[in-house]
């Protein structure tokens, strides 16, 4: 199962490692033959190589969309080396066998994250390579096709230990990876054109397939189970993907999807009105707050619930400071993210070895249109993401007494953080902090206690004598089914309430939010997040 390598074909746009590659093919008596640009690289640096347009008979034409489109070309990947009647087709035309395709594509994907010009993209669609690639890759059982330059070492390991030949094996998965190759930067190519044209989601989670590797993961969420991370295609927006580790541990898995929770929530908060931190544990956030500054917001955060913070994910909506940074290292925390460090926040949390630090370089829009995707078994589900900010809701009071002013900040700050808690969500929040969560049960009565509870153990462990729900406002990521809830908030001491409305039984909730002397306004939006 040994193919000899005798001709190699190198079209390569990013030549990184291409001289040295080729060199080390043409010392192991491997012809060379390229494509213009490559055939120029090679022969300034002192190599002998072939050009295809002796091969073509043509020379490359239209701005090279035409190079390597010609039966001298893809009869030398595609023929079958066993076959006679390929084997006559050969010598009848003087096609020449190729055993080893070089080619990395036109940098398409680079192009459009650069933001180029729409005429300037098309011109980066590559042609003739992904042609060539596939059909180097489907004549596998003999020629053997490199799409990525990390693969140039193996490659010669491999000639190195088989006299020359290149195995099966590593044919088989170069073939894989070819077909991995052009399907991302097909589905690459599709997804910016479905965006062009304001197509259904569904035809944009292309992106989801136009992914690159970030970063292969030890394990999944459980280490039985194996994993990686992918960044997708188009323009790159502020995020886990996209941030840069400053220092620590490799992310898990689980810090990943964490850190990702925890900086979309925080983006909710615009840097320029308020400083703002969340903490998160589980994909759920356990204390969230504006504040004066980082560091004040970071305390009242960390206030609501200081027992789960606990190894958590902090992220913050400006540049990290020292005095937040000191106060963040603390306790044992295990991701920090922020638009930015400075040198001294920098410097204090490089005292923790292992704590992972990331910049983004901003916060996200939380009102920028984009898709979210998951899988089900046999299928995955596609859908906008959740871009509904409260401040662009018509807010509609439906008791008795209207919210004060305070009180409606609150309520806007709770809906705000409820739209990043899982359902069932319930957040009370006092002053622009969260002071009790209860997320994803699967009774809304059940957030409803455990928000009230976390917040009278919150006050417990600040050593206040009456729970921090008293007085607070408290949102509901959808309506109350019945007034249960309702009524648990307000024996909490809850005085204010947000919810969407829109239940049957609105009018009950109505006149039990009235009995209780409680504010409420509806905001026709559901956070549903499961
Ligand atoms: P070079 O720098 O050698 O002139 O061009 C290398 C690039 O051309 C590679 O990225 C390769 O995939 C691409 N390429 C090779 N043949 C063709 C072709 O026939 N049409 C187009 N559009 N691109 C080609």
């Amino acid at each position: 199962d040994l193919s000899r390598i005798s001709r190699a074909l190198l079209s390569v746009s990013d030549k990184t490692g291409l001289v040295e590659f080729a060199r080390a093919l043409a010392a192991r008596g491997v012809t060379l033959v390229s494509t213009g640009g490559t055939h120029r690289t090679l022969t300034e640096a002192g190599l002998t190589v072939t050009e295809v347009s002796d091969l073509t008979g043509f020379p490359e034409m239209m701005d090279g969309r035409v190079k390597t489109l010609h039966p001298g070309v893809h009869g030398g990947l595609l023929a079958i080396r066993d076959n006679p009647e390929h084997q006559a087709a050969m010598l009848a035309h003087g096609i020449a066998a190729i055993d080893l395709l070089v080619v990395n594509l036109y940098p398409f994907e680079a192009t459009l994250a650069a933001g180029k010009p729409a005429a300037q993209c098309i011109e980066n669609i590559d042609i003739g390579g992904p042609a060539m690639i596939r059909a180097a890759a489907k004549n596998h059982k003999d020629v053997a096709v490199v799409v990525d330059v990390a693969d140039y070492g193996a490659v010669l390991a491999d000639l190195d230990a088989h006299d020359g030949a290149v195995t099966f094996a590593t044919r088989r998965r170069l073939a894989q990876k070819a077909y991995a190759r052009t399907a991302s930067y097909d589905a690459a190519i599709a997804t910016w054109l479905a965006g062009e044209i304001g197509a259904a989601p569904a035809a944009q989670t292309f992106q989801a397939l136009g992914g690159t590797l970030a970063q292969g993961l030890r394990y999944g969420e459980n280490p039985h189970m194996k994993a990686a991370f992918y960044r997708t295609a188009g323009a790159p927006r502020p995020g886990v993907a996209t941030a840069r580790q400053l220092q620590g541990k490799e992310l898990s898995y689980n810090n990943i999807n964490d850190t990702d929770a925890a900086f979309e929530a925080v983006s909710e908060f615009d840097p320029a009105r308020t400083a703002a931190v969340v903490i998160v544990k589980h994909a759920n956030p356990c204390g969230v707050a504006e504040g004066a500054s980082l560091l004040d917001a970071y305390e009242r955060a960390l206030r609501c619930d200081p027992v789960s913070a606990f190894g958590g994910i902090v992220a913050l909506n400006r540049t990290l400071d020292a005095e937040a940074a000191g106060k963040i290292v603390e306790i044992f925390t295990e991701v920090i993210i922020a638009p930015d460090a400075t040198e001294e926040a920098a410097a204090i949390i490089a005292a923790k070895k292992n704590l992972r630090l990331l910049t983004t370089g901003g916060v996200a829009d939380p009102r920028k249109p984009g898709q979210v995707w998951r899988t089900v078994a046999g299928g995955f589900l596609v859908q906008d993401r959740d871009n509904a900010v409260v401040d662009d809701m018509p807010l509609k009071v439906v008791t008795k007494r209207a919210p004060t002013e305070a009180e409606l900040s609150d309520l806007r700050f709770a809906f705000r953080v409820a739209k990043h808690v899982k359902s069932n969500a319930i957040v009370y929040a006092k002053d622009g902090a969260t002071v009790g969560i209860g997320a994803g049960q699967m009774s809304r009565v059940d957030s409803s206690r455990i928000a009230a509870w976390k917040a009278a153990e919150a006050a417990k462990a600040a050593g206040l004598p009456e729970s921090l729900a008293r007085g607070a406002v408290v949102a509901s990521d959808a309506f109350f089914p019945f007034a249960d809830g309702l009524l648990a908030a307000a024996e909490a001491g809850a005085t204010a309430v947000i919810q969407p409305g829109g239940s049957m039984r609105d009018d009950d909730v109505i006149r039990a939010a009235d009995e209780a002397g409680l504010a409420m306004v509806l905001t026709g939006h559901r956070h549903f997040r499961h």
